[in-house]
């Protein structure tokens, strides 16, 4: 058992605190935004997170996990600090670490002890040394400490069990002292015979890099398959089980649709590409991955012009906004920028999303006309496009929808609908990478 303090109380710093006292540590979540803290103290939960309530509720009644506005006494209470804060993209693609500095020099003023400071944020490699000089430069006392890499690979949507079960946790160390204590704070799952990777923290900083990049060109590798498949007549679902068998390739991340989104792969790609750039080297496939990922968006604003030409004074409606089912996250979200290109082309839209509708309103954009049902905004619609693939919506009856709509066209950009029955009702439907079978 380690006392543990996390900084930045977000969808990874929440999630990964929780999961770290369900390990049986005692661990203080802080962050400078007070009613966030506030919220958790009264017991509710920030974001929307499957299984999050539980676990909170069930470490905060064992008094395992408490929550502090007060980021400098946590840091004074704790051996282990997990640096959880956001890391945008920069200006010119790079990751912006302001709030990670920021939250080092409060760790340097605060030293009372030695201690571990583990970025749990995704940083570019170097990050470490970095923070080990500042820190340094910025404290004010004799105490030694132990700067950690320790990437997190939890997914939003299913973040409590890929904490809790992880497929493998990378430790980037630099002293044995700090292996040690980094390996009680996860005993539980070193006796579980989790997979451990221990190195040093540049390769911990790169390994997180390597996977969110790798996993991005898979997936616009299968959409730009898709796309070939939608003209030659091919099904693209049958050419991705058939790859996944191979177990070289596997079947994970080969599902086509608009585009990978969200608040990682389309900032750590970036990233990265930056990063090679410093160092002289060109990430040429993972360029290309990011290019095809922007024209994806373009993809699914032509079907919809194959399906209704004229936008101009037309109603489409959206179902879904998140960027992938069971979260409220809409950083980067395909919706968005198809959203922006359907008004740009005089349509009007309706939205709807199970969860994320508030979250699209508050950040991006404020006036989208969003709806309580599928079926009140559908209504009228001369177009509908599916853009999350929410439990909700796959299993949406197709002949009842059709009664509320001006005229039968659907893009399901997810492919989440049966062609069979899309064929049945008389739609005129595209999907991505099955229109033509
Ligand atoms: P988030 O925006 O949900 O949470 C970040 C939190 O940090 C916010 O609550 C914010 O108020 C707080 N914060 C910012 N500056 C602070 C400061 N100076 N002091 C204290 N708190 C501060 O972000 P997130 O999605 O949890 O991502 C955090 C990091 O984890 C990023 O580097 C991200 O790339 C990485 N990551 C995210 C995911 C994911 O699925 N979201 C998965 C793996 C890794």
């Amino acid at each position: 058992m380690r006392n543990i303090c996390v900084i930045g109380t977000g969808y990874v710093g929440l999630v990964s605190g929780a999961g770290m006292a369900d390990f049986g540590n005692s661990v203080i979540c802080t962050d400078i935004d007070r009613k966030k803290i506030e919220m958790l103290q009264a017991g509710e939960i920030p974001i929307f997170e499957p299984g999050l309530k539980e676990l909170v509720d069930r470490n905060v009644n064992a008094s395992r996990l408490t929550f502090s506005a007060d980021v400098e006494s946590s840091i004074r209470d704790a051996e282990v600090i997990f640096i959880a804060v956001g890391t945008p993209m920069g200006e010119n693609g790079e990751a912006d670490l302001k709030a990670v500095e920021a939250v080092a020099k409060t760790i340097a003023k605060n030293l009372n002890g030695y201690k571990i400071i583990c970025t749990k944020s995704t940083v570019p490699v170097g990050t470490g040394a970095r923070l080990e000089a500042l820190i340094e430069q910025e404290k004010e006392s004799e105490f030694e400490f132990d700067v950690v890499s320790n990437p997190e690979f939890l997914r939003e949507g299913s973040a409590v069990k890929d904490f809790l079960i992880p497929d493998r946790v990378v430790l980037g160390v630099s002293t044995e002292r700090a292996s040690d204590i980094m390996k009680a704070v996860y005993r539980s799952l070193y006796i579980n015979e989790t997979p451990m990777v221990v190195t040093n923290v540049p390769t911990a900083e790169t390994i997180k890099y390597a996977s969110n990049a790798f996993l991005a060109v898979k997936i616009s590798f299968i959409n730009e398959m898709a796309n070939l498949a939608d003209k030659v007549g091919a099904d693209v679902h049958t050419i991705a089980r058939a790859m996944g068998l191979d177990g070289r390739i596997s079947s994970k991340f080969l599902h086509p649709g608009p585009g990978y989104g969200g608040s990682c792969f389309p900032k750590d790609t970036e990233a990265l590409v930056f990063t090679g750039a410093q160092h002289g080297v060109n990430f040429q496939v993972v360029k290309a991955a990011i290019e095809a990922n922007k024209s994806q968006r373009n993809v699914i604003l032509a079907k919809a012009k194959e399906l209704v030409p004229d936008l101009k004074g037309k109603t489409v409606a959206i179902l879904g906004l998140a960027f992938k089912a069971n979260t409220d996250d809409v950083r980067d979200t395909p919706a968005l920028e198809i959203i922006q290109g359907l008004e740009a082309a005089g349509a009007s839209v309706k939205a709807y999303d199970p969860i994320a509708a508030e979250n699209m309103k508050k950040f991006f954009l404020p006036n989208l006309d969003t709806r309580d049902s599928v079926l009140e905004t559908v209504r009228d619609a001369d177009l509908v496009i599916i853009l999350t693939p929410w439990n909700e919506l796959r299993g949406l009856g197709l002949k009842d929808l059709k009664e509320h709509l001006n005229a039968p066209n659907i893009v399901d950009a997810r492919n989440i609908l049966s062609v069979e029955q899309l064929k049945e009702f008389g739609y005129n439907y595209r999907n991505v990478g099955r229109s033509n079978i």
